[in-house]
Order: C-alpha cells, then sequence, then structure tokens
C-alpha cells in the first residue's frame, strides 16, 4: 500500500477565502439563513439541497458555512468523503454509536478507552438496551469471541487512553466488514500520526479539544466517514446530531482552522520529545510505556501502521507504583520543577499530567482498571514543546530522582 501523506491530503483540500479575498476564513455567525425564493425551503428539508447542492444553508444547527470549512478540511485530512463538527468529544461519539445502535444492538469496545467512553457505554447505553462487551483490543481471538448476532460496532482507540495500547486497526476492519457491521475507532491521541479510515475504520472521532486544536482553550469534536453516514447524522427529521443538538459554533470553528495548518508542526514536536523523554525515562529504569520504545508490546505494528514522518506521538506513561507515589512526583514536577501541570487533558503546548486511575479513568471499576493493566499509580503525561528539550529532561530527570530512584 502507497504510504498516505495527510499533509499533501490537507493541501488538496480546497482553499478558503475569507470575505473580500480574506486569507483568513471569514465567521459566518448567523443562527438562520434567508432562502430567495419559497420552494427551495421544502427542497432544503426534503435533502434535496443543501452546502454541497447549491450552497444552500437553512440553520446553523444543521449546517453553518464557517464550520463546513473545517469539517471539509478535516475530512481532506482523514481521508474521508465528508466529515461533521460537534460541540465536543463526547458529543462525535455519542452521536456516532446512537446513529449506528437501536435498542437490543450490541457493541465490542476497547476496554482501554476514555473513561466518559467507557462510562456511557457501560452506563448510559444500557438504560436503552444497547450493551457493551469489553475487550482486550490487541486479542483478535477475544474480539471475534466476544461478537453476537446482535453486535453493531467494533469500537476502539487507536491509542488507547490511558494504556497507549495500539489497535491493529486494519485486522479489526476485516472482522467488521465480514460481519458487515462498523469499526469505529477515536483517533483522539494521533491526528497525522494515524489515518484510521485509510487503513479500513467506517467512521473516525475526534476530541479536537485535545491536538487538532492544541490550545486548550475550548472543547469539541468531529465526525470523519462517508458521505451518507454523515448524511444520516445531519438527516433535518431522524439525524443523531440535529436531533440531540450539539452543535459546534462558528467562532470554535475558526479558531480550530487558524490552528490545523501548524498541527503537523505541532504533532512532529510533540513525538520527538516524547521518543527522546521516555528513552532516557528508560535508561533510568522506570516503568515508562510509550509506543516508540521496543519493548513496547505493540511497537512494530504502531510502526507499521503510522504515517512517516509523524512519530509516535507525545503521551508517555510512567507506572509510580502507587496512587501516593504518583501524586508526589506530579507535585515535584508541577511545583519545585516547573516541568508542567497537574491537569486532566493533552495536546497542549504545555505539559499536562495526570493520575488516570483516579481523574479521567475512575469511572472505570478498580478490578476493570487491573484487568486492562492500569496501575493506581500510573501517571498519564501528555508532553508540550514549550521550553527546550534538554531542560525539560533535566527537570524530569531530577523529579525521578527525587521520587522514584531515590539518587539525588
Ligand atoms: N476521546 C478521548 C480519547 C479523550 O481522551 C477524551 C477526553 O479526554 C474524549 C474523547 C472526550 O472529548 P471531549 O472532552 O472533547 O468531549
Amino acid at each position: 500500500m502507497e504510504a498516505y501523506n495527510p499533509e499533501h491530503a490537507l493541501l488538496k483540500a480546497r482553499r478558503e477565502f475569507g470575505e473580500h479575498g480574506g486569507v483568513a476564513p471569514s465567521i459566518s455567525r448567523s443562527s438562520t439563513f434567508t432562502v430567495m425564493h419559497p420552494k427551495t425551503m421544502p427542497e432544503i428539508f426534503a435533502g434535496l439541497r443543501g452546502p454541497e447542492q447549491g450552497g444552500c444553508f437553512l440553520y446553523s444547527r444543521h449546517f453553518n458555512p464557517t464550520v463546513d470549512v473545517l469539517s471539509r478540511y478535516l475530512a481532506a485530512m482523514e481521508g474521508t468523503e465528508a466529515a461533521i463538527c460537534t460541540a465536543s468529544g463526547m458529543s462525535a461519539i455519542s452521536c456516532t454509536i446512537l446513529q449506528i445502535c437501536n435498542s437490543g444492538d450490541h457493541i465490542v469496545a476497547s476496554e482501554s478507552i476514555y473513561g466518559g467512553t467507557h462510562a456511557l457505554f457501560e452506563s448510559l447505553l444500557p438504560q436503552m438496551n444497547i450493551r457493551t462487551t469489553f475487550v482486550d483490543i490487541t486479542d483478535l481471538e477475544a474480539v471475534k469471541a466476544a461478537m453476537t448476532q446482535q453486535t453493531k460496532v467494533i469500537y476502539t482507540e487507536t491509542m488507547g487512553n490511558p494504556t497507549l495500547k495500539i489497535a491493529d486497526i486494519p485486522a479489526l476492519a476485516e472482522t467488521a466488514h465480514q460481519r458487515d457491521i462498523k469499526l469505529v475507532v477515536d483517533n483522539t491521541f494521533s491526528p497525522l500520526i494515524f489515518t484510521p479510515k485509510i487503513l479500513g475504520a467506517d467512521v473516525v472521532v475526534y476530541s479536537l479539544t485535545k491536538y487538532i486544536n492544541g490550545a486548550s482553550d475550548l472543547i469539541a469534536g468531529a465526525v470523519c466517514a462517508d458521505k451518507s453516514f454523515i448524511q444520516d447524522l445531519m438527516d433535518l427529521h431522524t439525524g443523531r446530531i440535529m436531533l440531540l443538538g450539539p452543535t459546534m459554533d462558528p467562532r470554535v470553528a475558526f479558531d480550530i482552522l487558524q490552528r490545523i495548518p501548524h498541527l503537523p508542526i505541532r504533532m512532529r514536536e510533540h513525538s520527538r520529545r516524547g521518543q527522546a523523554m521516555a528513552q532516557m525515562l528508560k535508561q533510568m529504569d522506570v516503568k515508562v510505556c510509550y509506543p516508540g520504545l521496543p519493548e513496547h508490546p505493540q511497537h512494530e505494528k504502531a510502526q507499521e501502521l503510522g504515517n512517516d514522518g509523524y512519530g509516535l506521538g507525545g503521551i508517555l506513561t510512567i507506572d509510580c507504583g502507587t496512587r501516593e507515589k504518583a501524586e508526589e512526583l506530579m507535585d515535584v514536577l508541577q511545583n519545585e520543577e516547573s516541568f508542567g501541570m497537574i491537569a486532566v487533558s493533552l495536546g497542549y503546548f504545555d505539559t499536562l499530567i495526570s493520575c488516570s486511575g483516579s481523574s479521567t479513568s475512575s469511572e472505570i471499576k478498580t478490578e476493570d482498571q487491573q484487568k486492562m493493566g492500569l496501575s493506581p499509580g500510573l501517571l498519564r503525561i501528555a508532553l508540550g514543546y514549550t521550553g527546550d528539550l534538554e531542560t525539560r529532561m533535566v527537570q524530569m530527570k531530577r523529579g525521578v530522582q527525587k521520587v522514584l530512584t531515590g539518587v539525588e
């Protein structure tokens, strides 16, 4: 297969000028849009006209011109026919699942996924009679064994939160397609690094809140898929995004649009630092997990599936053994070393550190955390790119020596 280059794909996207030829796109802030002829309105409601059929807009919960520009750029980057932006990553995920699954349906999901998604599957969807079986997504036999006649979706994150397990997207896609069901992939941790659609996924969901926006100043999401699936989500009478209403504000779309051009530069730098920091920690005999280390169980798979030139991301984990030790290290890294901030989330220009078991994965029961390999002392470190790398490595080394390895 010829290597996919998401940057070339982005360049091919239609360039959007702002009003008066502005180099930045315009922000179109109208909630509703005038139709020039009364007969046009019923045609829009019948799905015969829209942004791509005559440039026709109706109402901004349906389509907004500025949000539409962002959707087109994301579709280009992901190699999908279309995309739709949402108010958050969670709404992208929940609307996607509710579009595919009805009462009585079943999901096979990776056990190593963001805590909010885990809670959606484990606690909320069963109230709608949609059940999930959680599996180790790297165990293809376990995935197959969990499937039933009712299974409609295989759901995974490309790089699992927070265990950093890498899903074999082509193998999962083959398994899903043999049964004529969909593979839905959350690629939040690894934009540009992996392109799930090119690897066989049907639907790619994102929390744009993280790397794609990159400034930790807004919440946003997206669904990238075939035109027919995006049209289903936006159907005026039945579409889950249209009816549940998690609309993206055009000002948010504008902000993200202005940051996409430097996403490749940012991702390369996050990865460069991830690789260097992980190697240093390994040499210090710290229990570090990073897909770019040869010891990572899916290291070779990650290299095989990744796009050339973006590395393997800016997130690593350190198993400090206990939650107390993890908290001690966080304290030193933030309050003594100014290495990063104790905060959830990722993809920021500064480093964000959190203890997953008691924060973003706290929705997951303790025994399930253990099963998925999530230690209570696991620190997730989402490396930023401020300050020079050498200084950052010295700060990390001092912190680790003080708290974990006992040598100062
Ligand atoms: N997917 C992953 C992998 C995440 O880490 C998160 C949030 O941390 C989400 C989805 C949810 O995104 P949002 O907070 O934008 O709703």
